[in-house]
């Protein structure tokens, strides 16, 4: 093996892309740094050549300014991806480059500490754990204190990990709705892993993922809810690389297909769709509009990221205010700007904090269920964290 783990994905890379050119063209990071996906994939290799030691490899790599931008500047939305006419995976090339930049010590701690998503403790059990947000008694295919683990459910249900701490009445809502369209519902109330593939930890994620799977086997469901497209895409790649036979769908579909009728009126306001990057074909778009009960020709935004994927605020918060602000550009004053993924409706919504317009940011559950996010507690009770009694707790776990 070289010095680069992945020279391999690298040079396979490098076979298929022809340099037209047409990725920089559809992604401003690209344009920026003036590269194309072959490009990062064609200086990475270059750097390694000069090289005869890691330590003269990270320094090859962090005096290519632009191969550092394009690399820690990503946000993983594919929209590059969806322009090549050779289909070349670029989430594949960025993850393992982050995976190799992580080896060589160019990702520092402070970047990921917080969100090690497969440890006991990230941002989103530290703050259900100090604010009191628990499910251990939805989580049923868990043993429990005078309950055995339940292997007899037929549906479970994935919040994802921003939900699950930031919306926890809504959670509830949706997990008895779900219990009460199935004969025994269970819930996983742990993350898909995206901010480890982030930050470099592209097996771990995979491995979090395969431990969900586990889980839901052993709690005997056949379908698996899913309220985030990024959680079902991963989820759906896990179990199928476990053979199991378990059904994915979203909670959209599912609500739809049980007869949901939404507990509260749409808003009044004009609504303007937020197209998530993971959902790539559009269906989880599709089925939020049947279940919404509103034309799916409604305006929606679909290019891009909303700012959040990639980890890029770790390494350039201005990058990930511009982006959120380019596509809330789409959304005229006095309209309510709605995601598919919770963690894209928080990046709005705190946006909108930091930079206050006359738009509304919701989840769609928020349409469908009667409970709320409010943001403004939760951004109050995460600042809070970090100055209370748990301070200096939390400063030692994410050091
Ligand atoms: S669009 Fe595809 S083929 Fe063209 S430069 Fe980008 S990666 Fe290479
Ligand atoms: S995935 Fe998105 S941010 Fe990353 S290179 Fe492609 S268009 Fe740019």
């Amino acid at each position: 093996m070289g010095l680069l783990k992945h020279s391999d994905v690298y040079w396979s890379f490098i076979g298929q892309c022809t340099q037209c050119g047409y990725c920089t063209g559809a992604c401003t990071s690209l344009t920026n740094n003036d590269i194309t996906l072959g490009g990062i994939a064609r200086a990475l290799l270059a750097a390694e050549r000069k090289a005869s030691t890691l330590e003269e490899l990270r320094d090859n790599i962090m005096a290519d300014e632009s191969l550092v931008n394009a690399v820690r500047g990503c946000f993983f939305c594919t929209s590059c991806k969806n322009t090549c006419f050779a289909h070349n995976d670029v989430c594949d090339l960025i993850y393992h480059a982050r995976v190799d930049f992580l080896n060589l010590g160019l990702i520092p701690r402070e970047a990921y500490s917080s969100v090690m998503v497969d440890e006991e403790w990230d941002i989103f059990t530290a703050y259900r754990a100090i604010h009191g947000i628990g499910y251990a008694d939805l989580t049923r295919h868990r043993a429990q204190e005078g309950a055995e683990a339940a292997t007899d459910c037929d549906v479970a249900f994935f919040p994802g990990c921003s939900l699950a701490a930031y919306g926890p009445e809504l959670t509830r809502e949706i997990f008895e709705t779900i219990d009460g369209f199935s004969e025994k519902a269970t819930m996983l109330d742990s993350c898909c892993g995206s901010s480890l593939k982030s930050a470099g930890f592209f097996e771990r994620a995979e491995a979090l993922c395969d431990r969900n799977a586990v889980e839901i086997e052993q709690s005997g469901a056949k379908r698996l809810v899913c309220v985030c497209p990024g959680c079902a895409n991963d989820m759906k790649a896990a179990l199928s690389a476990r053979g199991l036979d378990i059904e994915v769908v979203s909670l959209s579909a599912f609500l739809s297909e049980n007869g949901f009728t939404p507990k509260r009126p749409l808003p009044e306001t004009p609504l303007v769709f937020s197209k998530s990057c993971q959902d790539r074909d559009g269906r989880y778009l599709e089925e939020t509009c049947g279940a919404l009960g509103v034309d799916p020709e409604t305006p929606a935004i679909f290019r891009g990221c909303c700012g959040a994927g990639g980890a890029v605020s770790a390494f350039a918060p201005e990058r990930q205010a511009a982006q959120a602000d380019s596509k809330l550009s789409f959304v005229p004053d006095g309209a309510t700007v709605v995601s598919m993924c919770p963690t894209c409706t928080y990046t709005y919504a705190y946006r909108l904090m930091e930079s206050p317009r006359d738009i509304q940011s919701k989840h769609y559950a928020e349409l469908l269920f009667e409970n709320q996010f409010d943001w403004d507690l939760t951004f109050a009770q995460l600042g809070g964290m970090w100055c209370g009694e748990y301070g200096a707790w939390l400063a030692q776990v994410f050091a």
